[in-house]
């Protein structure tokens, strides 16, 4: 790997305008305008800034004016498009015609196919069904699937394996018309790019009594071939305009799931963004420019597969050569228990400095490694030999994925902290 430890000349001119510019007013991060981006962004207005209701670009616009408002510079948007697969309209689902609640009683696949509407017989998948290939067939052979579904405990797949069982349930060999997978797990969902041939539920165990026996479903689903999607970049232009440090936080969330399940994205990662912009507001209201540029980018589409900074990295508006350090922000709204570096023992030199920084002034609780992930929007640009880090903070919080994840829950304990320590180091990885 190509890692650029060393990053600006020693020169004593540099010394004075990093001293001028290094963090004296550590105290400008600024809370309150944090939290109110965050119930903006995360707000039902945003629609879990996914690909209903055209809530990602409506993010995007948001933060593309609050770039600009603050005072970054050459503030644009970078296009892009994908594929997804979209649950824009109805999504009813009810068992014995009682009505389930999207998001707290069941998710859709998503990768499933929908429904204009259907009736389906529930058919439950028993852990003697699965013993043999004869006895599943003659499972098989007992129902009529085009007006089933199969309910299947998730703790069976333990037993299925990759088997020819395995292999019929997984590729629905026998066209059941739906698929519903009961657990007793918190429901966590995603976005995917393609469809299956047939509707797949994930439902709480408790939403599917024991003595139910129909289940109907009503679900509007569009798979978009060519979505049309952004990221938005805006520049603080430094002394050096060949040296940039880049602040990066995805702005996209998982969208709707129907037109109630709102999947808001608070902690992920409507606060990343809020950090993103109260950095820049932080360096632009500077009264001299910083020693090197700052450039920070809100990704789109990172639940999709992490698609906004791969198109970065593969089309760079500015030349990645030239970057110093990226921080890559995500899930900062918490922190009582301290914050992880994904990276941090590939950058071991920049991990002893945050370290020894925060240990010095006390930022953080604890400040914990990890080595490489693909886990956000980081991962492109180290696989580049680019030296970029993501850090996320640490501390009791549920609601991953989920419709619980609201501007209301976060504990906001290291967010200061936090601020305060990527100051410091931004200060110090310029001159060490
Ligand atoms: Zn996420």
């Amino acid at each position: 790997m190509n890692l650029k430890l060393n990053l600006l000349p020693m020169k004593c001119s540099w010394f004075f305008a990093l001293a001028a510019w290094l963090p004296i007013a550590v105290q400008s991060q600024d809370l309150a305008y944090a939290k109110q981006l965050v119930d903006t962004l995360a707000g039902d207005a945003y629609h879990g800034r996914g690909y209903v209701d055209r809530g990602g670009e409506k993010a995007a616009a948001f933060i593309f004016g609050e770039f600009e408002r603050v005072g970054l510079k050459q503030v644009q948007y970078q296009e892009f498009t994908h594929p997804v697969n979209t649950f824009p309209g109805s999504m009813e689902v009810e068992v014995d015609g009682a009505h389930l609640q999207p998001g707290l009683d069941y998710i859709v696949a998503p990768n499933s196919a929908g429904s204009p509407g259907c009736k389906l017989v529930l058919v439950r998948l028993q852990a003697k069904d699965v013993e043999s290939e004869r006895l599943f067939k003659r499972f098989i052979s007992k129902h009529q699937w085009g007006k089933s579904a199969l309910v299947i405990e998730k703790g069976l797949f333990a037993l299925i394996g990759s088997d020819e069982v395995g292999k019929a349930i997984s590729g629905n060999t026998f066209g059941a018309a739906a698929h519903l997978i009961l657990t007793n797990d918190k429901l966590t969902w995603s976005v995917r790019d393609n469809v299956l041939p047939y509707i797949q539920l994930e439902m709480l165990t408790t939403a599917l009594p024991h003595s139910a026996t129909n289940i109907s479903l009503r679900m509007d689903q569009v798979l978009v071939p060519l979505f049309n999607n952004q990221n938005v970049l805006g520049l603080l232009p430094g002394l050096r305009t060949d040296s940039f440090i880049v602040f990066t936080a995805h702005y996209d969330h998982l969208g709707q799931m129907g037109i109630d399940a709102c999947f808001n994205g608070t902690n992920d990662n409507a606060g990343g963004v809020a950090m993103l912009c109260d950095l820049a507001r932080h360096y632009a209201a500077k009264d001299s420019p910083p020693p090197y540029s700052v450039l920070f980018i809100a990704f789109g589409a990172e639940e999709a597969g992490l698609i906004g900074s791969k198109y970065y990295v593969e089309h760079p508006v500015f030349p990645l050569g030239q970057i110093s350090l990226l921080i890559n922000l995500d899930l900062v709204t918490n922190g009582q228990d301290g914050a992880t570096v994904v990276n941090g023992s590939v950058f071991k030199q920049l991990f002893k400095l945050l370290k020894r920084l925060n240990e010095e002034q006390g930022y953080l609780s604890a400040i914990k490694v990890r080595g490489k992930a693909a886990n956000s929007d980081h991962y492109h640009f180290s696989e580049r030999g680019i030296r970029a880090i993501f850090i996320y903070l640490l501390g009791e919080y549920p609601y991953y994925h989920d419709v619980m994840d609201t501007p209301d829950k976060p504990s906001w304990a290291g967010y200061e902290g936090f601020f305060r320590l990527i100051n410091e180091l931004v200060g110090h990885t310029a001159i060490y």
